[in-house]
């Protein structure tokens, strides 16, 4: 069983080889401070990003779409003007229409039946 302070040993491993990463870019959030991990210096062998010479590109999303405020709960799904339009399950311009578990997807499914 694990406690609340979480797996010591597991904890204690990816101390060991993560650490805090200055900014990540999340889509539909974008740049959050601190809010990601990378591999430590003695670990970077391993990197894949540095391995195969990946550059890391924005991940922004289309000007009329609001995948981050329906994501962060300050819009409803059917107030975006892509929802249903543009954007459907078979047509999806965001990750919230892709899966049937998305919000998007949810309300597109059932729209109407509440
Ligand atoms: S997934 Fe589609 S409908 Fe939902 S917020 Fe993004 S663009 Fe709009």
């Amino acid at each position: 069983m694990v406690s609340e302070k979480g797996n010591a040993k597991a904890l204690a491993a990816i101390e060991q080889v993560y650490e805090s990463k200055p900014e990540c870019e999340w889509r539909g959030f974008g740049k959050i401070a601190h809010s990601g991990l990378q591999l430590r210096e003695e670990w970077k062998y391993y990197d894949a990003e540095k391995h195969f010479g990946l550059i890391p590109h924005e991940v922004s999303d289309l000007a009329d779409v609001q995948c981050g405020a329906v994501l962060t709960g300050r819009m409803k799904p059917q107030q975006c003007p892509a929802f249903g339009g543009a954007c459907t399950p078979n047509t999806p311009l965001g990750a919230l229409m892709v899966s049937s578990e998305g919000a998007c997807a949810a309300y597109y499914q059932y729209q109407g039946m509440g």
